[in-house]
Order: structure tokens, then sequence, then C-alpha cells
């Protein structure tokens, strides 16, 4: 199909040649039609497949046909600033041809900021992209004349979910016109997923093309490693690939911190992307790794889903995220499109068990390297062996919201 087929206006089609996008990906292919007859949907499409431009697309025709006007038309939530920033830029490349304004609303900015969002809330940008935290706070100061929106979008709703912002989703609905359009977009299509559509959306078209596989192109192997071995491990790996693109990825900012500062004592230029860093620095250190400054980034799962940076050539699992279905964002992040990747796991015995189940989800048995010489022996593959959950006061391993803070309310 091509995108000339779907009915779009010139200034739309004009943008699409601009950009470079020739064909619609098959989620745009099947949810542009229903978005522009401004049904409801819900859209599940592995990271990757172009779910953005999947609703972008269809409602910038909509403000095409009818016009700019003085309040805004299009809410957008998203979980975190970096994808608001991402999806503002995907806007405004898309929008270029067009009337359409837009802003991202996100936390984190100074008072400046917070003015200048207001402004864009008040005098009408067409398009908002926010995440759900600041735009209540805005919501609360009364100011935001809800009444003109049309077009309802939850992006990432899955991560939404998992950072408990269910009753900010909800609190946010309910302040909007009851006649709008619902647009529900996610990676994965758990139960509470469903929930949620049930209570926003109005008999939705329901379009699901996740494929829980992750792309050919990666080459996937593991090391079985105890926890003190794997310092050592890591650089043995990043000998000699100084010309490589690297992203590490682990559950805990702690040991984003460890691995960062054990890189560079060894004179290696590793930056770490967590929680913990303001607004700017976590800009600074991802336009960086964008931009390919940065050549290896160490990360929490705030980067696994959702942000699209090309060209990276290894993924590293420094230890293996809690949710299995992580595991496919995190090493999705290379080999994107046609290109080939590398991903490498670090598994420790408390892991065989989780790192099964991951490859049952991908039916695919992983490759387990041998150690490099010089190492110990690592520990056995036993997955019969579950790590029991600690109760409360314990330390939790494999909570992967350990590195959100949900909003106070
Ligand atoms: P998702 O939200 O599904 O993770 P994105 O919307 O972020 O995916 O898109 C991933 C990448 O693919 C982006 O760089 C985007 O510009 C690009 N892209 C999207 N649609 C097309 C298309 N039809 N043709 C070419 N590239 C596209
Ligand atoms: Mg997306």
């Amino acid at each position: 199909m091509k995108f000339s087929e779907l009915g779009f206006e010139d200034q739309v089609i004009e943008a699409l040649d601009a950009m470079g996008f020739e064909k619609p990906t098959p989620i745009q292919e099947q949810a542009i039609p229903a978005v522009m007859q401004n049904k409801d949907m819900i859209g599940v499409a592995q990271t990757g497949t172009g779910k953005t431009a999947a609703f972008v697309l269809p409602i910038l025709n909509a403000i095409c046909k009818r016009g700019s006007s003085d309040k805004v038309s299009t809410i957008i939530i998203v979980p975190t600033r970096e994808l608001a920033m991402q999806i503002d830029q995907q806007v405004e490349g898309l929008s270029y041809f067009t009337e359409a304004t837009s802003i991202a609303i996100y936390g984190g900015g100074d008072g400046k900021s917070f003015d200048a969002e207001k402004k864009a809330l008040t005098t009408g940008a067409d398009i908002v992209i926010c995440t759900p935290g600041r735009f209540i706070s805005h919501l609360n100061m009364g100011y935001f004349d809800t009444s003109g929106v049309k077009h309802f979008i939850l992006d990432e709703a899955d991560r939404m979910l998992d950072m408990g912002f269910n009753e900010d989703i909800t609190k946010i609905a309910d302040k909007l016109p009851k006649e709008r359009q619902n647009l529900l977009f996610s990676a994965t299509m758990p139960p509470k997923i469903r929930q949620l559509s049930n209570q926003l959306l109005k008999d939705p078209v329901t379009i699901n093309i996740a494929i829980s596989k992750p792309n050919e192109g990666i080459l996937q192997a593991a090391y079985l490693v105890h926890n003190h071995q794997k310092i050592a491990l890591i650089k043995d790996i990043l000998k000699g690939k100084d010309h490589d693109y690297i992203l590490v990825f682990s559950s805990r900012k702690v040991t984003v911190k460890e691995i960062v500062q054990a890189l560079n004592k060894e004179g290696l230029p590793a930056k770490g992307i967590h929680s913990d860093l303001n607004q700017q620095q976590r800009e600074e250190v991802l336009l960086d790794f964008k931009n390919k400054k940065i050549k290896l980034l160490i990360a929490t799962d705030v980067l696994s889903r959702g942000i699209d940076i090309k060209g990276i050539n290894l993924v590293i699992n420094y230890d293996i995220p809690s949710d299995a279905e992580d595991y496919i964002h995190r090493i999705g992040r290379t080999a994107r499109g046609d290109d080939t990747g590398v991903a490498i796991t670090f598994i420790n015995a408390d892991d065989c068990y989780n790192f099964s189940k991951i490859e049952k989800l991908i039916d695919k048995e992983v490759h387990k390297l041998a150690l490099p010489e010089g190492f110990d022996e690592g520990p056995k593959y036993d997955t019969s062996y579950k790590k029991p959950h600690r109760g409360g006061g314990g330390k939790k391993r494999f909570n992967k919201k350990q590195n959100w803070k949900p909003r106070k309310k």
C-alpha cells in the first residue's frame, strides 16, 4: 500500500515526502483508516513499528481539514519526558506544511517553561504532548479550557500503567469533553490494558500486530556469570570496541552508577542515564548519545521502550529485566530496521529461572558463551531454582517500578 491511497490532504503527503516515508508500516496501514473515521482504537504493536505516525498523521489530516483552532484539539499522554520530546519532534516534522502547532509539556523544567506551557495551553496549540503529572498541575490551575478537545491519545499505555499513572489518566479523561475520540497505543496487551480500554474507549477497533519476537537481525548470546565477575566481564567485552555504539541496561540505578564509575576509572568514557538525573542532564545525555558524541551509554529501563535511537551495535543486559517482555524491548534497541546487532545478557544464578521465561517467550534458546580465559567458573544454568519473592522491608531486586517515582497527587 502507498500513503497516497489513504486519502491524506496534500500538506500531509508533502511532509511524508520530505520525511522520506515511502509506505505505511503495518500498524499505520490498519490504524490510519480507523482513526480517520473518528473511531476509538486500541493499537498494539512492537516498539519501532511506527505507532507515532499511525495516530499523528490522521490527526494532522483532520486539523488540515477543519483548520487550526484557538483551542487545544489533541492531547497525547506519554509516560516520560524523553518520549514527549521525541513525539513533539515527529509532530513538528509531519506538520511542517500544515498550520498545526504543538507543544511538549513535561515536568522537571523551571518556572519559565511552566509559563511557556501555560501560554501554549491558553492560546491554543493544536496538539499537546504531555506527561500525566505535569499536565494535571496545569489542569489544577484552572486556566486550561478543555472544551475543544476532540482527540485523546494514550501512547505507551502499558508503560504508563507500569509506572502507576492509571489514576492520573482517569483524572485527566474526566476533565475532557465526553464526545471525543480515544486512542490507546501499547507495545503489549496485558489484562490491565484491556481494563483501561474498557474504562475509556467506546466500541474500539482493536488492531494487534504484536509479535513477541525479537528482530531476526539480532544475534543473541548470554554469559553465566557471578555478580562479582560482571564488571571484569563488561570491561573484557568492551575491549577493542572503541568504534561501536553500545547501550548497557541495568534495572537498578545504583548499578548504573557503579558501572559508569568502574568504566570511567578504566578510562572508558561511559555516561549513565537514570531517574536521579535532572531534566536537563537527561536531555543532554540522550542527545549526546543520539548525536553519537557518547558511544557508551549505561541506562535503566527508562530507555528500553519507545525511545528511537538508530545505529546501536551492541546491547548488554547487565542483569535480567523483571518483565520478560522488557528483554525484547531492551535488545530491540539494536538492529532496527534491516541492520544487524548483537545482544549479550549477563545471567547470575538467581536469574536463571527468569531467563528461562524469556527464552520461552522468544521461543528460542539463547546461546550461552563460555567466560573468557582467565575468569573463574561462572554459575551453572539451573532454571529450576526460582528465587523467592521477598516480603516488605527486604531488598526487592525485581521491582521494575523502583526507578520511577509515581507522581504525588
Ligand atoms: P513506535 O512508537 O512503534 O515504537 P515510532 O513511531 O517511534 O515507533 O517509529 C519508529 C521509527 O520509524 C521512527 O524513526 C519513525 O520516524 C520511523 N517511521 C515511522 N513510520 C515510518 C514509515 N512509514 N516509513 C519510514 N519510517 C517510518
Ligand atoms: Mg511509540
